[in-house]
């Protein structure tokens, strides 16, 4: 790979930043074996507009380090899929957000929770049975877990994957495919893959009060997943004109700062009794 670099102008900026990479790399290793609280987790609420009750979360990871420094999930989750601290990091994740879960029944709260996972997650051998763990030592009921993956990640290694899904499926575990809109497949294409739920990728919804074009992909995008049999989740609404919009096109969720931000679980719990007051 160094051999292509070095044809590029700017070999040394290239290689400062793969340096600062690896070393980001290096630091998360590190954090997360740690016992420090840099690492956690975040939940955004979903409006059913159904029902209009908040019945499920999105978990969404954040690091904040010590210094203060904020890093962009979209970096190191992606810094982690190319060394396969992925695997790892998933595990932490996936503990985290179970044993969130058991503190929530405790307080008779039942939410479902989504959780992002990556390709090599699921075409990992010892996935389900570390879920299942998961599942067993926090006595987390399965059809409150919701696993998110994009179309990319399905695709990747199709026929194992869509195996794995079954799998999962069987044992009660729903999937939802995100960023829906902007990957390769069809809708045609996903209706014969075992999913539940397809989350129209923010692109489509951000300007959806100002974009007839988006207005009509994401109007046919719901009707065709209701004949699917999917439910629909909109996700980035960020104001109430497009939150109308999309009650108008029957669409099953909504999620955005509109409604919230992502928020730690103590303001999580605090904005969902105000939310139902
Ligand atoms: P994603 O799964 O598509 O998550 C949705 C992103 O949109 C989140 O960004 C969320 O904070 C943001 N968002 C929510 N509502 C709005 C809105 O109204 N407007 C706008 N502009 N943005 C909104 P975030 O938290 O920065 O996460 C970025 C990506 O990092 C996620 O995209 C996901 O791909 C990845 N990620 C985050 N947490 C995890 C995790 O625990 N595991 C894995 N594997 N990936 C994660
Ligand atoms: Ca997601
Ligand atoms: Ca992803
Ligand atoms: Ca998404």
């Amino acid at each position: 790979k160094t051999e292509h670099r070095s044809f590029r102008l700017y070999k040394e900026g290239e290689d400062e930043a793969h340096l600062e990479r690896l070393n980001l790399v290096e630091e998360l290793r590190e954090v997360m074996a740690g016992t420090t609280e840099e690492l956690f987790m975040v939940y955004q609420p979903k409006l059913n507009l159904k029902t209009q009750k908040i019945e499920k979360v999105e978990s969404l990871i954040r690091w904040i380090k010590a210094d203060g420094t904020f890093v962009s999930p979209e970096l190191f989750i992606d810094l982690a899929e190319q060394s396969g601290l992925i695997i790892k990091l998933t595990h932490w994740v996936l503990d985290s957000v179970l044993k969130q879960q058991a503190s929530w029944a405790k307080s008779n709260l039942h939410l479902k929770v989504a959780i992002n996972i990556s390709a090599q997650d699921i075409a990992h051998a010892d996935f389900i049975d570390f879920l299942f763990q998961k599942i067993d030592r926090y006595q987390v009921d399965p059809n409150l877990i919701t696993l998110e993956l994009t179309e990319r990640d399905i695709m990747t290694n199709e026929d194992l994957v869509v195996s794995r899904l079954n799998q999962l499926k069987r044992l009660g575990i729903q999937i939802s495919v995100d960023d829906y809109g902007i990957g390769q497949s069809s809708l045609g294409k996903l209706k014969q893959l075992p999913i539940d739920e397809l989350k129209i990728d923010k692109t489509f919804i951000l300007e959806l009060d100002q974009s007839e074009k988006d207005q009509q992909i994401v109007s046919s995008t719901i009707e065709l997943s209701h004949k699917l049999g999917l439910t629909v989740v909109a996700e980035g609404v960020e104001n109430e004109a497009s939150l109308n919009m999309l009650r108008e096109m029957n669409c099953d969720h909504i999620q955005g700062y509109f409604l919230s931000r992502p928020v730690k679980s103590d303001v999580l719990i605090e904005w969902l009794g105000a939310y139902d007051a």
